[in-house]
């Protein structure tokens, strides 16, 4: 037991220069602490997940980003009890450059979806917190009324790490959001990198957020992000906007046509809205109902989602490997020696990582 900070024998005893009773009980902070931390089975998750309990579902998703090893095992056990509850979701992923206005679209969009009985879940990778150390998303005024709202339920998930671990945290709290109950996901990213590869091998629908006035280099998006997208909208259709956007969309809708087509066969769509003036949102969603009809009849749907678990099984045979590799004592004992003789010259990359590659599985064998 950890001894008191002031030691008094006697109530009545006062000792000089007491220091002044911290307004924080530090044994009380501790209970709380450790019953925060305190891992419990994976039923007890399970059960409060399935009965849409948000404090254990934000919980788990907690857990599975974690990287103790702990965590690690109890989160998959989850997984593996919430997977006959998933998959039951609409799944769309929205991308586009920051400013073009995703949070505002999403607010507004979700906002359309619970008033019309739907139960929204926002995944959001959040590309700033590896570097920061802070956060975007976590900016409290970030969708702040759909965040109030009951139906719906905002997670941002740090980028920070390998893009298979993303993919692998997003995805499965997917899995865990489904089982919750939420029954339309959206997988928000900032369409500058590769994640969005990633999000579309787990989602359903790709909705790429742009605005009128601007070529595609300004806007920062890549083609091959353009030809993931099954539908393209131009935001901030309002005030001066509206005729500009309008010319945009017949842009975009030629420039879509000479992609060649999908395998979905479905013809990439354009749409206006504005976000601001929650505009558009229906029509938004009736496409996606559309894409959702007709993939699913056209066995598309089925087809991605089975190619889906295919892509994910490679991501973790990666992602386990390389983690087994970097965490190997043998490795770790001799990288920075093999290192240092690669930067001074006296061997090649490729001698380099054999060398450390005989290591991890002459450990192994
Ligand atoms: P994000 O960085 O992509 O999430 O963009 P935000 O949603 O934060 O929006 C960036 C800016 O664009 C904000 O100042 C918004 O108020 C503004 N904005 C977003 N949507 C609209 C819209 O539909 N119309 C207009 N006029 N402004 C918008």
């Amino acid at each position: 037991m950890e001894e008191p900070e002031n030691n008094h024998n006697s109530a009545s005893k006062v000792n000089e220069g007491i220091n002044q009773p911290s307004s924080i009980n530090k044994d009380a902070l501790k209970k709380i602490k450790a019953k925060r931390h305190k891992l419990h089975s994976p039923e007890f998750y399970v059960d409060g997940i399935l009965k849409g309990d948000r404090t254990i579902l934000s919980r788990v998703i907690t857990l599975l980003e974690s990287s103790h090893q702990r965590h690690y095992v109890t989160s998959q056990k989850i997984i593996e009890k919430c997977l006959p509850h998933s998959a039951k979701s609409i799944r769309i992923g929205i991308t586009g450059i920051p400013g073009v206005g995703k949070s505002t679209f999403i607010e507004a969009f979700g906002k359309y979806l619970t008033s019309i009985g739907r139960k929204v879940a926002v995944l959001a990778i959040d590309p700033s917190s590896e570097k920061t150390k802070g956060s975007i998303l976590g900016d409290k005024t970030r969708m702040e009324e759909l965040a109030n709202d009951p139906n719906a339920y905002i997670r941002p998930t740090s980028s920070a790490g390998t893009l298979g671990g993303v993919a692998r945290k997003t995805r499965e709290s997917l899995i865990v959001c489904e089982a919750a109950g939420f029954d339309t996901i959206i997988i928000e990213t900032v369409g500058v990198g590769q994640s969005e590869i990633a999000v579309n091998s787990m989602v359903d629908f790709f909705l790429l957020l742009m605005l009128a006035g601007a070529g595609d280099e300004l806007q920062g998006i890549k083609r091959g992000i353009m030809e993931m997208a099954d539908a393209i909208v131009i935001t901030k259709a309002d005030g001066d906007n509206v005729i500009k956007s309008q010319h945009a969309k017949n842009e975009f809708a030629n420039a879509l046509r000479l992609f060649p087509i999908s395998e979905s066969q479905w013809i990439p769509q354009v749409e206006t809205c504005s976000a601001l003036m929650k505009e558009g949102m229906d029509k938004i969603w009736n496409l996606i109902i559309e894409h959702h009809n007709f993939t699913k009849n056209n066995g598309y749907l089925e087809k991605k989602r089975k190619e889906q678990a295919k892509f994910r099984m490679y991501v973790m045979i990666d992602e386990i490997l390389k983690n087994k590799f970097y965490g190997n004592s043998e490795v770790s004992k001799i990288f920075p020696q093999v290192e240092a003789e690669l930067l001074a010259g006296k061997i090649s990359s490729y001698i380099a990582a054999q060398r450390l590659l005989d290591a991890y599985f002459n450990f192994n064998r």
